[in-house]
């Protein structure tokens, strides 16, 4: 098995088999010494007068300020024998200002800092941001409209209507990255949207009723217009903004010639191994983005897939 990519590493145990449990979780939830990750507004607290990022927990104790009656402990595992349950204070206009938050950090897009956060906070806080984000889009429920609410700690809601009691879990969306190579280039593509020297490797969502190879294949038709074979799983990254699994894929082209037919892309082109390698070495030293798409790139030109 691969390393583990960035967001893939969390220090949980999540303990998935007791979470239907509410007597446990409730006395989980009353040991004083429990740690709350909150999330306000999809962004999660960081100290920001250390040298690098770090991600502020709270205890129960202390944080039990913060709740009122419409947030709810979602929880998330245990971390060297603490449970940790992540809340949502959105409700809270000021937090900066709230007695329990007050110089303590920043609310922050973890985005923006993840390359200096250690690997294990940035794969909780992802984990965190994204289940609370879920509970505040699906408070209703897709079948038959009435509110849900949530049960097994915050991994499940329920619909309250007694003649539905549908059960709602959280989603992942499943999308495709692949390299495509052909001998000793690859294709790299860049978004309309993107400034003009950004480029990277092709990726799509997986289609319902298809096969992430399926998806891959028809992802890299779509976009260039190239037949590909040999297509190789590589590894795995949750990219949970707001609920990506990200699959990371080598595949070899049949042909060398771009047909641009996706109206997402500005261009895209063969870039050689040379053209990647300074970038590579560097990425080997010291990752310098957080994306599998860098790590594929650079595994790729160095020699290490083939
Ligand atoms: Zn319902």
């Amino acid at each position: 098995m691969k390393s583990p990519n960035f967001y893939g590493e969390t220090g949980l145990n999540r303990m998935a088999e007791r979470r239907s449990d509410s007597t446990w979780l409730q006395t989980l939830a009353a040991n004083q010494d429990a740690i709350i990750v909150p999330i306000w507004r999809t962004r999660n607290l960081i100290a920001q007068n250390t040298e690098t990022p770090e991600a502020i927990h709270l205890s129960v104790g202390t944080a039990r300020d913060l709740l009122d009656e419409n947030t709810h402990l979602i929880f998330l595992g245990y971390r060297n024998d603490v449970p940790h349950f992540a809340v949502d204070i959105s409700h809270i206009d000021e937090p900066h200002e709230h007695p329990v938050l007050k110089e303590t950090g920043e609310f922050t897009d973890i985005r923006d800092i993840s390359l200096n956060l250690p690997r294990e906070d940035g794969g909780l806080l992802a984990y965190s941001r994204a289940i609370a984000q879920w509970h505040k889009t699906h408070r209703f429920c897709g079948r038959c409209g009435h509110p849900s609410e949530p049960k097994d700690g915050g991994h499940m809601r329920l619909c309250t209507n007694p003649n539905c009691n549908t059960q709602h879990f959280p989603r992942t969306d499943m999308a495709v990255i692949m390299l495509v190579s052909s001998g000793d280039k690859i294709i790299l593509g860049r978004k309309k949207e993107w400034p003009e020297d950004r480029f990277s490797i092709l990726a799509g969502f997986v289609e319902p009723g298809e096969t992430i190879e399926g998806a891959v294949a028809r992802e890299v038709m779509e976009e260039v217009g190239i037949p590909i074979t040999n297509i190789r799983y590589h590894s795995s990254q949750p990219w949970p903004f707001p609920s990506n699994l990200m699959l990371g894929f080598f595949a070899e082209a049949e042909s060398e010639t771009i047909n641009i037919t996706d109206d997402e892309l500005a261009e895209a082109r063969w870039f050689t191994r040379d053209e990647l390698l300074d970038e590579a070495k560097a990425y080997a030293e010291k990752p310098h983005s957080v994306s599998i798409a860098r790590r594929l790139i650079a595994e790729w030109a160095l020699g290490i897939e083939p």
